[in-house]
């Protein structure tokens, strides 16, 4: 079958399109035919490895977002049948630890996911456990269900479950047109929050008005924490919402009020950052991170998508064999919502 794969970590050109074995289910797994799957970034982190670290298999199939057909069951498999259509939670965890005895999956302490930790879905067939595996909801494309997991279960948790975000408070999220940035506004917008979102990018701030945003800010034009403080009447934000890290950081200090909350879920542009402590204190505020989503993170935010027939933003759908472009599209940071692979006709 053929799949996206990597060798060895580097830039662009280590990913391939090639052919590699046909994958077999174990007990408790499930093969998936896949029709679509999504790109994330952390695609490009396991593509470039952390320095010192090598792969641990090669080659290396990459993804963690797919939707497909069950085509083949392993043993002990339930409750699943040949040829229904289902979404992938790219969250593994063991399912005996402490944690995952709380429900706290993504807190596991073999906490793993698709792409990272076994093959993943940018390949026409991949093995995934039973129990990862939900409905397609009926009103999404291909394309949409396949980028939806991933980005909505991580915008889902950093609001709903971390920074638990009430009707009526503000919400700032930076850097709008990623695929968690913009579902953590639709979540947002869906409670009744006010959200102002930052790009630099005035095309990309007119599509966030037109999806609901309340205010956009051009950062590059504008200076973030002045025109927020202009926003809120002095106040600042509820809550700021991270995915950008070392670039907006110092800035989620500057934007949210006295006891506000800081989320965070990702380091686009890097994991080290200063925190100013006397803000943190005296502002008493609260800094939280956050990671994808528990099992029941998941079924909370499909069963709202569901219900409020919510679509993730797609930016555009590439083949497998263009995996590179699609690829490099994100790194570069040129698209609005998910980037798609349309792997099954
Ligand atoms: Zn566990």
């Amino acid at each position: 079958m053929k799949a996206a794969v990597i060798h060895e970590n580097g830039e662009l050109d280590v990913v391939r399109v090639e052919d590699v074995p046909e994958p077999a289910p174990g007990p408790g797994e499930v093969v998936l035919r896949v029709t679509c799957a999504g790109l994330n970034h952390l695609d490009i982190w396991v593509r470039k490895g952390r320095p010192g670290t090598s792969l641990s298999d090669t080659p290396r199939v990459l993804g963690s977002d797919a939707v497909g057909l069950v085509e083949e069951l392993g043993s002990g498999v339930e409750g699943i049948k040949v040829d229904d259509e289902v979404i992938v939670n790219p969250a593994l965890s063991c399912g005996r630890c402490e944690f995952c005895a709380r429900g706290q999956q993504s807190e596991c302490l073999s906490f793993g996911i698709m792409g990272l930790s076994r093959p993943g879905t940018f390949a026409e067939r991949v093995v995934v456990p039973a129990r990862s595996l939900w409905p397609k909801p009926a009103h999404l494309s291909a394309e949409e269900a396949g980028a939806l997991s991933l980005a909505s279960v991580t915008a889902w948790r950093m609001l709903m479950t971390r920074a638990q975000v009430r009707p009526g408070e503000s919400v700032l999220i930076h850097g709008i047109g990623g695929g968690a940035a913009l579902c953590a506004m639709q979540f947002a917008k869906l409670i009744g929050a006010e959200v102002v979102v930052t790009s630099s990018s005035d095309e990309k701030l007119a599509r966030a008005r037109e999806l609901g945003a309340d205010h956009t800010i051009h950062y590059r034009n504008q200076d973030v924490a002045t025109r927020v403080r202009e926003i809120t009447g002095g106040r600042g934000v509820d809550v700021a919402v991270d995915s950008v890290g070392a670039a907006t950081w110092p800035l989620d200090f500057a934007c949210v009020r006295q006891g506000g909350r800081i989320v965070t879920c990702g380091i686009t542009t890097g994991p080290k950052a200063e925190t100013n402590l006397q803000a943190l204190y005296w502002n008493q505020l609260t800094i939280l991170g956050s990671t994808m989503g528990s099992d029941e993170d998941f079924r909370q935010m499909l069963r709202a998508v569901t219900v409020n027939r919510l679509r993730p933003v797609i930016d555009e759908v590439f083949t497998l064999d263009e995996v590179r472009q699609a690829m490099a599209k994100m790194e570069a940071g040129r698209q609005f919502g998910k980037i798609a692979l349309r792997i099954a006709p």
